[in-house]
C-alpha cells in the first residue's frame, strides 16, 4: 500500500540515530528499495545498540571526527555509490557532503552542522552565525557547480517551509485574483514574491504537544534534540533583512561578503522574541532563534544582489517551542548553567498536542497568510512508527528530499528553495495531517500593553522594529 519511491544502488548509511534518524528508518524501509545488508547506522551512543540489534540493523558505534570520517566513511561506501543520510549533530555537513560528492555517493542532511566545538568554542559571534556556516556551503557549490546531487537542509526548517513559501504564494496569487503558473526560475518566483507585495515571511511554529507529568527541575524537555536546540538558541539571532525595513536594529550586525542576505543581533536567539501569529494561539510570541532558512528564503527570494536589492523580503524563525521546552530555556537562561539531564518527549507519553509549522506571508494586500501543517502527536503515530509529530515533519520532509535527489542525481549542492516544491510535496504530504492556509487581519500593532509606551513604528505594521518585542 506504501508508494516505492525508487531503489537505491549500494550502501545505505544513516549517521546518528537519535530523534529524526530513528523516525526517517522506517520512511527508507517502506518507501525505497535497497539492499537491506548494507544499510548501516554510524551512532557512537551506546544506549541506541539494543534497538538496533533487534531490529538487525548494521551498527557501527563510533564518532565521526575530522580525523576519522574519510576512513570510516569511505569504507563503507568504497563502491562509490549509495546514500549518504546525514542526521547527527556535531559532524560537518560541509566535509561530508563534500567527501560524498568526490565519492558519487547521494547526500542528504537537515542542518548544515559543524564539528563538535564550533558553537560555543569562540566568542567571536560572527563566527558563530548560520550565515557563515551556510555561506561556506554556498561557496563550495559555486567552487564546484553540477556533480552529485547533495541536498542541504531538508527537514521540516529547514526544509518543507521552503516548499510552503511557494505553495503559499500560488495561492495568494489566485486569490488575489491573478492568473499564475508556477514559476519555472528563480528570479521569476521573486519577481512573483515582488508582485504580490509580500514584505516578509514568519517561519511560525507553535508546539503544543505535552505530557501528563509536569517537567522536572533541572532537566531540559524539547519535543526533538535537546543538543541541537540549545546550540542553535545560544547562536546570535538571525533574520532575513527586507528591503521595506525602514530602521536597523542597534545591537544588530550587518555582512560584508557572500550574499549580504541576512543581519545578526548580538543577543541569543533563544531569549530574542517577536510578535507573530499562529491558527491556534493566534497572536503569540515566538523566538527569533537563527535558523538556515532565514537566510535561504531572503536570499531567494532577492530582485537584484547584494547589499541594496531592488527588493528582498525579511524573513525570520518565530518559534513557540512545546511548554515543557519554553520552560526549559527559562531556567537554562535564568542559571545561565545547561541542564545536565536532556529528555526528548517520546510519541507513547505525549498525551496532546499538535506541531503546527508554517510560513505567514505578510505585508500584502490580504495582510497575512499562514500555510502549513497542523500535525498532531496522535495522527502521527498513525502514520508512523518511533516519532512525535516534530520528528514526522522534519522525517518526511528527508523522505521527500531523498525521491527527489534519487529523480535528480546529478544536481550539485541544492537547498530546498531549488528543489521542485510540488514533487516534494506530494511525497511528504501523506505524513503531514491537515495542510492549511489561514489568512488573518492580525498585525504586530495589534493587542499591544497601552500602558507602556513602545518604540515602534506605525505608518507600517509589518517592520521588524513592531515585530521585535521589547
Ligand atoms: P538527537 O540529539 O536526538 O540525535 C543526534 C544523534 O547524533 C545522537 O544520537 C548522537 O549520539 C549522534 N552523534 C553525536 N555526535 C556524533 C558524531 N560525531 N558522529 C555520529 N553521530 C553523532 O538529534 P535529532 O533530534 O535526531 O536531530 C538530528 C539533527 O537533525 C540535528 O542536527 C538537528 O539540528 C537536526 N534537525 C533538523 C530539523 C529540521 O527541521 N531541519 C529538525 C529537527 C532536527
Amino acid at each position: 500500500e506504501y508508494p516505492i519511491y525508487g531503489r537505491i544502488d549500494g550502501p545505505v548509511v544513516i549517521i546518528g540515530f537519535g530523534s529524526i534518524g530513528k523516525g526517517t528508518l522506517p520512511l527508507i524501509e517502506r518507501h525505497f528499495d535497497f539492499d537491506a545488508s548494507k544499510l548501516t547506522v554510524i551512532e557512537p551512543d551506546a544506549a541506541k545498540a539494543t534497538f538496533l540489534r533487534q531490529h538487525k540493523i548494521n551498527h557501527l558505534q563510533v564518532s565521526l571526527t575530522p580525523d576519522n570520517y574519510k576512513e570510516v566513511l569511505g569504507g563503507l561506501f568504497s563502491e562509490g555509490k549509495g546514500f549518504c543520510v546525514n542526521l547527527s549533530v556535531d559532524t560537518s555537513s560541509l566535509e561530508l557532503m563534500t567527501f560524498m560528492r568526490e565519492l558519487g555517493v547521494l547526500y542528504i542532511d537537515t542542518v548544515v552542522e559543524p564539528w563538535a566545538g564550533y558553537y560555543f568554542g569562540t566568542t567571536d559571534n560572527a563566527a558563530r552565525t548560520n550565515y557563515a556556516l551556510r555561506q561556506a556551503v554556498r561557496d563550495e557549490k559555486a567552487r564546484n557547480p553540477g556533480g552529485t546531487t547533495a541536498v542541504s537542509c531538508c527537514g521540516a526548517n529547514p526544509g518543507m517551509v521552503s516548499w510552503f513559501v511557494k505553495e503559499a504564494l500560488l495561492t495568494l496569487a489566485r486569490d488575489t485574483g491573478r492568473d499564475v503558473e508556477a514559476p519555472a526560475s528563480r528570479g521569476d518566483w521573486a519577481r512573483l514574491m515582488q508582485s504580490l507585495g509580500v514584505k516578509g515571511v514568519h517561519i511560525a511554529e507553535r508546539d503544543t504537544q505535552a505530557r501528563r507529568v509536569p517537567r522536572a527541575r533541572g532537566t531540559f524537555v524539547n519535543t526533538w534534540s535537546v543538543e541541537g536546540f540549545i546550540a542553535e538558541g545560544f547562536q546570535p539571532a538571525e533574520l532575513g533583512w527586507g528591503t521595506h525595513e525602514t530602521w536597523f536594529p542597534e545591537n544588530g550586525h550587518r555582512q560584508d561578503s557572500g550574499c549580504q542576505a541576512a543581519i545578526w543581533l548580538e543577543r541569543p536567539g533563544a531569549i530574542t522574541r517577536v510578535h507573530t501569529w499562529c491558527p491556534t494561539p493566534g497572536p503569540q510570541f515566538g523566538f527569533l532563534v537563527t535558523h538556515n532558512e532565514a537566510i535561504s528564503i531572503s536570499d531567494y527570494y532577492t530582485v537584484g544582489a547584494g547589499a541594496d536589492p531592488e527588493y528582498r523580503p525579511t524573513c525570520h524563525y518565530a518559534y513557540h517551542p512545546c511548554d515543557d521546552a519554553v520552560l526549559s530555556l527559562h531556567e537554562l537562561f535564568g542559571s545561565g548553567q545547561q541542564q545536565e539531564r536532556h529528555h526528548i518527549l517520546t510519541e507513547d507519553e505525549i498525551i496532546e498536542g499538535i506541531d503546527e509549522l508554517g510560513v505567514l506571508l505578510y505585508g500584502h494586500e490580504k495582510n497575512a497568510l499562514w500555510f502549513g501543517s497542523r500535525l498532531s502527536n496522535e495522527e502521527g503515530r498513525d502514520l508512523a512508527p518511533y516519532q512525535n509529530a516534530t520528528g514526522l515533519q522534519v522525517t518526511s520532509a528527508v523522505l521527500a528530499g531523498m525521491v527527489w535527489a534519487l529523480e535528480n542525481p546529478k544536481a550539485g549542492i541544492v537547498e530546498t528553495d531549488e528543489m521542485d516544491h510540488a514533487r516534494c510535496l506530494e511525497v511528504q504530504r501523506p505524513y503531514l495531517g491537515p495542510v492549511e492556509a489561514h489568512y488573518t487581519d492580525w498585525t504586530p500593532l495589534q493587542d499591544r500593553w497601552v500602558q507602556f509606551p513602545e518604540d515602534i513604528d506605525e505608518s507600517d505594521p509589518w517592520l521588524f522594529r513592531n515585530v521585535l518585542a521589547s
